[in-house]
């Protein structure tokens, strides 16, 4: 049995059968939920960004990001002088990562953490904060002391 591309989709969202050609995203990316379901969704959080304002936006993402309080996150930066925890690289010298698009109205979005929330993998506890590169290198080496100290070693040779 062949099976001829489908002419309609199921959205899981709206639990409605719709065009196939409504669950292609306008890169062409191949969408699971339709378009218009989407665009709702994505309205929805405009109105909602707007409503909480930057500072609500800012404690939203970093209750979602790293579950933790604003306060707890100012504490952690004070306590740090405002520097990453290995290379300790002000807050002041780190690129700007740029959380989500450009919004259309032009203003700015919330203000990007140039100190990411660096968690335990196996406690899940914090451990500290860091700038992206440092964060993303001890990822790169499993968060494994070991691997760290050795690739220290092979760069002193
Ligand atoms: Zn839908
Ligand atoms: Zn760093």
């Amino acid at each position: 049995m062949t099976e001829s591309p489908a002419a309609t989709q199921l959205c899981p969202r709206c639990g409605k059968q719709r065009a196939a050609a409504l669950f292609i995203g306008r890169s062409g990316k191949r969408l699971k939920s339709c378009r218009p379901c989407l665009d709702t969704a994505q309205s929805i959080s405009r109105r909602h960004r707007d409503r909480i304002g930057a500072a609500g936006v800012r404690a939203a993402n970093l209750r979602d990001k790293y579950g933790i309080t604003v306060e707890e996150y100012d504490r952690l930066r004070s306590a740090q002088d405002y520097r990453c925890a290995i290379c300790r690289r002000h807050e002041d010298e780190l690129p700007a990562s740029s959380v989500g698009r450009p919004r259309l109205d032009g203003r700015p979005t919330a203000t990007a953490f140039k100190l990411v929330v660096d968690h335990c993998h196996r406690s899940g506890s914090v451990r500290g904060l860091l700038c992206v590169g440092c964060n993303a290198a001890i990822g790169h080496f499993r968060d494994d002391p070991a691997v760290l100290l050795a690739a220290a070693a092979y760069l002193s040779r």
